[in-house]
């Protein structure tokens, strides 16, 4: 009888983990208690870029001088909310500490960089193998600038990428123009990363992901994780709030909501949400032919079959507080100044809101290994910016762990245990 993995949890991270057991001939059960790639996961409202040059971890050094900004403006691009600073404080203190250097945030984008690079290859595969090889499409991802100086005003990110292997096209007005024809002229500067990639439905993607894993074999259980029973080190059991389920092994791919069962599995880790969201408009006047980045919005533009979303805010709230769909009438402003040709009177119910929690480590970078409690179980959420971007090469990381052997990549950055717990 081959071994029973229980995945926890069907956002992109366990949609790519169940499937990837499951042909290496594990007997795989997935626990989910909403639909899979479900609005309630971060896996279907993110913004949909497979972005192998995503490697710079959200903490810079100079951001703790902007910690003031973020509690006085809760509309910024990122705002903490005062009644959850206590809370947070912890985690903060070691977000801004994990980006305080040039040399920190260097170290973060090697470590991050091979669980990105190919991802788009990675993803097209899986895509093609479920049947929907049509949501993975390769056409570059572009930032774009007002002017050149903007663009250098992030030099620091642009020299770390290079140093990690990653080539742009820098371009210019007129060839913003040409490429970008609906494009507000403002934006007179871009960098096209062409190995970048997007997925065209994030949530349909991971639908059509466990749909397959079913048809090959895998169980879908409709429930909640509460925890586990682990006897002498070995796992016997995942807890659920419907009871057991008898298991051998079990990833935990939870996304922001792992902390609770990684407790449970012995290991302590400072995940938090940061919380994003997204405007989308259906059937669109306009937009960008590639999917873009305008550096005054901090948001993400894309093309995706259900509309023009525009996806970004970063909202340190915790998992309960309700959202501010402030957030995302400001992400859907901003991207009625960046394309003129969609209507200034857009009617409300061409315009959906959404609302979705990052898995957030304070160094940007995952959780993939063992628990302290026991080797049975796995941990493999924390992806923050880079969940769907990394999803595949992660599955491949854990597929390893599982088997007992060494990783492709140099697994050490995303111990679980580097905070000390
Ligand atoms: C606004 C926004 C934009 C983003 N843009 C991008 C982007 O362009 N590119 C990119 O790579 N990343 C992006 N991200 C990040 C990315 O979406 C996440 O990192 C990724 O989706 C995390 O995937 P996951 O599978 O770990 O978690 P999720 O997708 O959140 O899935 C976790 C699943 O676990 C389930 N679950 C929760 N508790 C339990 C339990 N106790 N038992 C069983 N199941 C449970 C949940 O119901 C959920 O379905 C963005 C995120 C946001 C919010």
């Amino acid at each position: 009888m081959s071994e029973h993995v229980v995945i926890i949890g069907a956002g992109i991270v366990g949609a790519t983990t169940a499937t990837l057991a499951l042909r290496a001939g594990y007997r795989v059960t997935i626990l989910e208690p909403g639909s899979p790639g479900g609005e309630q996961a971060a896996s279907y409202g993110n913004g949909c870029w497979l972005s192998p040059m995503s490697v710079i971890p959200p903490a810079g050094p100079g951001l703790w001088k902007k910690v003031p900004k973020f509690l006085a403006d809760p509309l910024g691009p990122l705002a903490i909310r005062w009644s959850y600073l206590p809370r947070v404080l912890p985690w903060l203190a070691r977000y801004l500490w994990a980006g305080w250097t040039e040399a920190k945030v260097e170290a973060a984008a090697r470590a991050l960089r091979p669980l990105l690079v190919d991802a788009p290859a990675l993803h097209k595969a899986l895509a093609d193998e479920a049947g929907v090889g049509h949501l993975i499409e390769r056409r570059g991802l572009i930032y774009t600038y007002e002017n050149r100086a903007q663009f250098e005003s992030e030099a620091m990110a642009w020299r770390i990428r290079r140093k990690v292997g990653i080539e742009w096209l820098e371009l210019d007005a007129d060839q913003m123009r040409q490429r970008e024809p609906d494009l507000d002229r403002r934006y007179t500067f871009g960098a096209l990363v062409e190995e970048g990639g997007h997925c065209r439905d994030p949530g349909a993607y991971v639908a059509a992901l466990v749909a397959q894993a079913q048809a090959e074999g895998a169980t879908l259980r409709a429930g909640r994780a509460t925890g586990f029973r682990i006897e002498g080190g070995r796992l016997k059991a995942v807890l659920t709030e419907q009871g057991e389920i008898a298991a051998d092994r079990a990833v935990i791919c939870a996304g922001a909501h792992s902390k609770p069962l990684a407790a449970a599995a012995g290991s302590s880790v400072p995940l938090e949400t940061e919380r994003g969201y997204h405007a989308m408009v259906a059937d669109a006047e306009a937009g960008p032919r590639t999917p873009m980045m305008p550096y005054d919005g901090k948001m993400s533009v894309t093309w995706t079959d259900r509309g023009l979303r525009c996806a970004g805010q970063v909202e340190i709230a915790g998992l309960e507080a309700a959202p501010n769909w402030k957030r995302a009438e400001i992400l859907r402003d901003h991207l009625l100044r960046s394309f003129p040709g969609l209507p200034r009177d857009l009617p409300a119910e061409r315009v959906k809101f959404w609302m979705g929690h990052r898995p957030s480590m304070p160094d940007g970078l995952p959780c993939l290994g063992p628990a302290a409690a026991s080797g049975d179980v796995l941990l493999a959420f924390g992806h923050g910016h880079v969940g769907l971007v990394a999803a595949p090469r992660t599955a491949r990381v854990v597929l390893a762990m599982l088997q007992g052997r060494p990783a492709e990549i140099d697994v050490a950055p995303f111990s679980p245990s580097r905070f000390g717990g």
